[in-house]
């Protein structure tokens, strides 16, 4: 935007600008920036563009150049990456070069233990599941998180702030529950809180952690009304909650091939119908024994021949893979390790067999798959099987046995069931919710105006302001 009325010569500005320390180039846009108030509360910065004609404008720094967004996330499981991978492309497919989007891990680059560990401490605790337990319930209570987050933010404010200061963001997007706090702080420290946007996707379908809900930020997007309610009642106000559903990757909502192609491309049975067996992005629980059980009911030993195909998705874990690839099958199985293109998996699939995850959960609804969950993470995954189960989109069972009785009789005699959930998955599924989360931080990003490049400075001191 060219702040009206101010098009002055060449001849009078140059001269300013030379004395300032700027060249006077002549390259056909944007030579140089110029920080008026470089700094300051109001942080109104100017460019000075020089057009062919010989004329030159100062334009607000920040009308034109893209805006950046920060997304933070954690590879703690597959969930939090696919959903900023998700939100990354959506943005790229509703508005261009108009956002510049970063999805980092601030705490992994920027912080030392225990923040840059999050990940194997996560695995550790997840495979053994009283611990996390105990880990999740325990820091519920508020003042007990707060006040450990608290300190671990003054331990390493300065360098989560210099994460913040190499990226610049105008909006920061957390899709993890322990990235509101910290990165709050640093923006009220810096005086930025009223500048910055910060948005929440909330990536629990629904017995969500309480880390997720800070009453400091602009928008919670929320997955469902139950995570909703949790948000009210944590102290939100109704206008900071927002429920469009999980955010999925576009590529399962966009150009999707039909079934029989996919199972071209993926070299599978044209025929047979196609469970699909997984962990999440770890390849967790059961799957082992699943892969088993199922490799026995889906083979008809009457007539000989199997009734039914197993794809096996084992994520990052490369034991498992290995273990299933060394093993023989009387079916036909296909073992994979982390799957980049999971929709087209889905895609060639009639049903799923998986974990709680709620980034799975998503995506297989949107597939139209009925589910069969055969395990869940205690706390944040617990409240994903009733999620399924009372919506008629799937069924819950931990014995490996039954699991595959319902999938022989699901690709046998109870097809009619199989395509009663596959309607009801489809009904359930929220394929839209990561474009209406997009849209709305660009309504949000609308009304804050212009952005200005924003003033991230280093703080001296971080102690006055914590115990303030
Ligand atoms: N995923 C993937 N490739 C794989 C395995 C998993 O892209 O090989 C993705 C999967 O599609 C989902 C996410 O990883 O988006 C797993 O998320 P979920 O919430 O189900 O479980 P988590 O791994 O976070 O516990």
């Amino acid at each position: 935007m060219a702040i009206s009325g101010a098009t002055p010569k060449r001849s009078s500005l140059s001269s300013v600008f030379s004395r300032a320390g700027f060249s006077n180039n002549k390259k056909k846009k944007r030579c140089s920036s110029f920080a008026l108030s470089s700094g300051s509360s109001s942080s109104m910065g100017y460019d000075y563009m020089d057009d062919e004609d010989g004329t030159m404008e100062m334009v607000q720094l920040g009308a034109d150049r893209p805006k950046n967004v920060l997304i933070l996330m954690s590879d703690t499981g597959g969930g939090h990456r696919a959903s900023a991978e998700a939100i990354r492309d959506a943005f790229k497919l509703e508005f261009g070069d108009e956002y510049n989007i970063i999805v980092k891990d601030v705490w992994k680059e920027y912080t030392g233990w225990p923040l840059n560990d999050m990940e194997r401490q996560y695995k550790f605790m997840v495979k053994h599941v009283q611990l996390w337990k105990v880990a999740f319930h325990s820091t519920s209570p508020k003042w007990i998180h707060s006040m450990y987050l608290a300190a671990i933010a003054a331990f390493y404010a300065k360098e989560v702030e210099a994460g913040l200061m190499e990226y610049k963001p105008d909006i920061i997007v957390s899709v993890h529950p322990l990235m509101q706090h910290i990165p709050l702080w640093v923006l009220k420290w810096q005086g930025l809180q009223k500048k910055v946007i910060f948005v929440t996707v909330i990536t629990d379908l629904n017995s969500c952690h309480r880390t997720w809900f800070h009453p400091g930020v602009n928008r919670c997007y929320c997955p469902s009304e139950e995570v909703a309610k949790r948000a009210l009642f944590d102290g939100l106000e109704e206008s900071q909650v927002r429920v469009f559903g999980l955010p999925v990757r576009p590529s399962f909502v966009r150009a999707i091939l039909s079934k029989d192609d996919l199972r071209v491309e993926l070299e599978m049975d044209p025929e047979l119908p196609a469970v699909l067996l997984m962990g999440g992005g770890e390849g967790m629980g059961p799957v082992k024994k699943t892969a088993i059980a199922l490799g026995d009911s889906l083979f008809n030993k009457q007539q000989n021949k199997p009734i039914g195909q197993l794809i096996i998705i084992c994520g990052r874990n490369k034991s498992l893979a290995s273990t299933l690839e060394s093993m023989e099958w009387k079916i036909p199985v296909k073992v994979r390790g982390f799957e980049k293109q999971m929709e087209k998996w889905m895609g060639a699939c009639d049903c799923i067999i998986t974990k709680a995850g709620p980034g799975t959960i998503a995506e297989a609804l949107i597939r139209g798959l009925p589910i069969i969950l055969n395990d869940f993470i205690p706390g944040q995954e617990k409240g994903n099987v009733p999620f399924v189960v009372d919506n008629g989109a799937g069924v819950f069972t931990r014995s490996p046995k039954e699991t595959s009785k319902i999938v022989a009789e699901w690709f046998s005699t109870k097809r009619d069931d199989l395509k009663r959930m596959s309607e009801n998955a489809l009904r359930l599924a929220k394929p839209e919710a990561v474009f209406e989360i997009v849209r709305d931080i660009n309504e949000l990003a609308a009304q804050r105006g212009t952005l200005a490049i924003l003033p991230y400075t280093l703080t001296s001191s971080f102690a006055n302001h914590l115990f303030m």
